[in-house]
């Protein structure tokens, strides 16, 4: 089982395709949202940060 990068006793909720970083929902964010990612339209820490109070997108 993978485990949150910042809380290794938390289970991983999401996944970092691009850089295979695993992290809980309270962790999940996108470390470059303004450089291109081939997997952003499929991945769902994006949507989820989109839509969060960071504003991103
Ligand atoms: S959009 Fe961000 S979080 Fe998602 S795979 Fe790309 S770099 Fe990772």
């Amino acid at each position: 089982m993978e485990t949150c990068i910042n809380h290794p006793d938390k289970p991983a909720a999401l996944v970092c395709t691009k850089y295979q970083q695993h992290y809980c929902e309270t962790c999940a964010h996108c470390r470059d949202p303004k450089l291109y990612c081939k997997h952003r339209t499929a991945c769902p820490i994006w949507f989820i940060a989109k839509d969060s109070e960071n504003g991103w997108g």
